[in-house]
Order: C-alpha cells, then sequence, then structure tokens
C-alpha cells in the first residue's frame, strides 16, 4: 500500500503540531503558509514548506495540492480564508479537504462549501479538560454523538479485585465497560467475570449524564 500524503495549510499552533506529529509518524507532509516567518519554522519538521496564500488558486495550482491524499486547513482565526480555501480546494477536485473550525456555526458553512470533515481542537479539548477536572480519574473523554461519550478511567482503591458482575456498573450507572487496559494488555471483549486489578483502567460507553455519575463515583 502506498503511503499517503498530506498537506497542511496554516503553521499556527494547530497546524504546526499536526504537521510535525504526521512527519514524525513516517508521512511525506507539506506544510504552507503565507507567512515566511511561519514557513522557515517549519522547514525543520516537515517534508517540505512553501510560502503560499491558499486564497489563490494558481499559486495551490503550483504547488499541485491535487495530488496530496488528504489535505488539512488549519487557519485559525481568519475565518473568510478558511471558507474560502476549502471551498477552492473542493473546486480544484481535492480526494479528502479536513478543516479546522472556530465554532459550529463556521463548522457548518465548512461542511456546505465541501469539507469532508471538519474538527474542532480547542472544543473537544476543553471538553476533555473538564471531564478530568471533574474526577481526575478520567484520563480521556470523547464525544461520539451529542448525547454519547467514551471515557477512559483510571480505577479507584474501591473497585480492586472485583469482577464486573460485582460491580455491576451497567446497571448502577447505565454505562458499559468496553475493554479493560491492564499495564500494556488490551482486553477488549471484557468477559463479566473478568476481575479489575490495581492500576487497569476502564474504557466506557454511556450516555453523557450516566457517564457522568461514573466519573463522580469512581
Ligand atoms: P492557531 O490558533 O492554530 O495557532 P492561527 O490562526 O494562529 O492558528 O494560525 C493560522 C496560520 O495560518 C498562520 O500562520 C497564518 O499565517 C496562516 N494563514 C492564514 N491565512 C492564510 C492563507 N490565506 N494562506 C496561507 N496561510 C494562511
Amino acid at each position: 500500500m502506498e503511503k499517503k500524503s498530506f498537506a497542511v495549510i496554516g503553521m499556527g499552533r494547530f497546524g504546526s503540531s499536526l504537521a510535525e506529529q504526521l512527519y514524525s509518524l513516517g508521512y511525506d507532509v507539506m506544510a504552507i503558509d503565507e507567512n515566511a516567518e511561519r514557513v522557515q519554522n517549519s522547514i525543520q519538521i516537515v517534508t517540505y514548506a512553501v510560502q503560499a496564500d491558499s486564497t489563490d488558486e494558481q499559486a495551490l495550482r503550483e504547488i499541485g495540492i491535487r495530488n496530496f491524499d488528504v489535505v488539512v486547513v488549519a487557519i485559525g482565526l481568519d475565518i473568510q480564508a478558511s471558507i474560502l480555501t476549502t471551498l477552492i480546494l473542493k473546486e480544484m477536485g481535492v480526494k479528502r479537504i479536513v478543516v479546522k473550525a472556530q465554532n459550529e456555526r463556521h463548522g457548518q458553512v465548512l461542511y456546505k462549501v465541501g469539507a469532508d470533515r471538519v474538527v474542532f481542537p480547542e472544543r473537544d479539548m476543553g471538553l476533555r479538560v473538564a471531564h478530568n477536572l471533574i474526577s481526575p480519574n478520567v484520563l480521556d473523554f470523547i464525544e461520539l454523538a451529542e448525547d454519547y461519550s467514551v471515557a477512559e478511567v483510571a480505577i479507584s482503591e474501591k473497585m480492586h479485585n472485583k469482577s464486573l458482575i460485582e460491580l455491576d456498573v451497567r446497571a448502577k450507572y447505565g454505562v458499559n465497560v468496553v475493554a479493560i487496559k491492564s499495564g500494556r494488555s488490551f482486553n477488549i471483549a471484557p468477559d463479566p467475570s473478568d476481575v479489575i486489578k490495581e492500576g487497569d483502567i476502564l474504557i466506557v460507553i454511556g450516555q453523557n449524564n450516566d457517564l457522568k455519575h461514573f466519573e463522580e463515583e469512581v
């Protein structure tokens, strides 16, 4: 299978972190920014870095933007530039367009003009940190649908050496344990008789309100 190639437009905090991660995972990454200094700072962390204004269709054509498997638009503050860039990329026939949105309304417009996926990094991180503040045992929190989420929860002492049947979290809290992480091993189809040990981490799924009660109790 051929390796996917990525272009990331906008080398702000989000774009440069994303580009650096993809590159360090072994992918070809082109960084694009209209700001010469940002381009210069990106040279070390990606395969290529070029200076261009992404609202200029001709400039994108010269870069050969259509040849990338995925193009990420990581323009933060300039909502107009982010929307216009997305529209141009769609019209040029880019295969997959992923765009960072500032807010819900911006996200809706991005889908309308052709984004395949819209991400809300600040909103999602805020959600995670909020859940971690409710309970420090919550290590991660991902929203799946409007009212359903998955949480990664470190277990407290009162759960040590108890089986899933004994804990009965489904009846008590209405949440389901979908996996148990024990050190490096990962049990993705836990049996009701499986015993939870000190240091284990539970992956639970459920309605947000039920998850909240569970997080407060564990
Ligand atoms: P963050 O919040 O992730 O730090 P910023 O809004 O600070 O995002 O950064 C966005 C980056 O996108 C900046 O480096 C800016 O120069 C770049 N940028 C903004 N508009 C364009 C454009 N039309 N073409 C190319 N790069 C752009």
